[in-house]
C-alpha cells in the first residue's frame, strides 16, 4: 500500500473492500436502530450485533481490540463512548450511542449512530441533530485540496456555533487494514496543529463526539466507558469515508 507522510493511500479494489465492510456495519447499525424502544436491556442489543455478524460472515472489530469484552460499543446518555452492554434497561426519554466495528476480508469498518429512546426532549433532540449535521459538513470537507485540520475545524465551528462541545479525547482516525491508522482526525483544531494536505486514496474514520455541557471526561471503574464529567448529554456520529478525486465518499452506508 502506497503511504503519504505516514498514512496508506488505498487503491480502489481496497477502497472497495472497505465499503464493502462499512456497508455492513452500516446495515447492523439500522437493525439497532429498529430494535431501540424502552424496556430493552441493552446486553439484547449486543446479541443483535453478534447474529448479525455471523448471519453476514465478518468477525466483529472491537472484541479483543485492545481488550474491550464486547462486539458493540453501547454508550447510553452521559456515556459518551466505549459503553458495555448490559442489564441496563433503556427509558423512553434515553438517547444510546452504538459505535460497530467489522473486519471483511481484512478491511476494517467503523461507524456509530446515536439514537433516540421513543420521544426525548427538545435539547437532546437539537444535540443529535447537530452533531450529525457536524459529521457531514467535516465530509463535506474531506477532498483533496484541503487540509486535515479543514475537517476538524468545520465540525468544531459547527458544534461551538450550537452552543454544544466537542470531547477532545477521542478523536477520528485513518481506517484500513487497521481499524485505527494514521492521520488522527480531531473534531477540533488543537494548537498548533501540522498541515496534511488531503490526498485521494485516504480513508478517514470521521467521528464527532459532542456534549451539552463541559468536553470533559471521565473514565468509569471498567476502565473503558467514557462519561461527560458534568454528567450532561453526550451524541456520537461517525463515518467512514473515501477521500477521493471526485470528492468525499461515505463509505458507511447501507445500499
Ligand atoms: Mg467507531
Ligand atoms: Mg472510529
Amino acid at each position: 500500500m502506497k503511504k503519504y507522510r505516514g498514512v496508506f493511500l488505498k487503491n480502489a479494489a481496497e477502497i472497495e473492500n472497505l465499503r464493502q465492510a462499512n456497508r455492513i456495519v452500516s446495515r447492523i447499525l439500522d437493525a439497532l436502530g429498529e430494535a431501540v424502544a424502552p424496556g430493552r436491556r441493552t446486553m439484547e442489543f449486543e446479541e443483535l450485533a453478534d447474529r448479525l455478524c455471523r448471519e453476514y460472515d465478518v468477525k466483529p472489530a472491537f472484541k479483543g481490540y485492545g481488550g474491550f469484552p464486547y462486539t458493540l460499543c453501547c454508550s447510553v446518555n452521559d456515556e459518551i463512548v466505549h459503553g458495555f452492554p448490559s442489564d441496563r434497561v433503556v427509558q423512553e426519554g434515553d438517547i444510546v450511542s452504538f459505535d460497530m466495528g467489522v473486519i471483511y476480508e481484512g478491511f476494517y469498518g467503523d461507524s456509530a449512530r446515536t439514537y433516540p429512546v421513543g420521544t426525548i426532549d427538545p435539547e437532546t433532540e437539537r444535540l443529535l441533530r447537530v452533531t450529525e449535521e457536524s459529521l457531514m459538513l467535516g465530509i463535506e470537507a474531506a477532498r483533496p485540496g484541503n487540509q486535515l485540520h479543514d475537517i476538524s475545524r468545520r465540525v468544531q465551528e459547527h458544534v461551538e456555533g450550537a452552543g454544544f462541545h466537542v470531547v477532545r479525547r477521542f478523536v477520528g482516525h485513518g481506517v484500513g487494514r487497521r481499524l485505527h491508522e494514521k492521520p488522527e482526525v480531531p473534531n477540533f483544531v488543537p494548537r498548533g496543529m501540522p498541515g496534511l494536505p488531503l490526498k485521494a486514496g485516504m480513508v478517514l474514520a470521521i467521528e464527532p463526539m459532542v456534549t451539552v455541557g463541559t468536553h470533559e471526561v471521565e473514565i468509569l471503574e471498567d476502565n473503558w466507558t467514557a462519561v461527560t464529567k458534568d454528567g450532561s448529554m453526550a451524541a456520537h456520529f461517525e463515518h467512514s469515508v473515501a477521500v477521493t478525486a471526485n470528492g468525499p465518499q461515505i463509505l458507511s452506508l447501507s445500499e
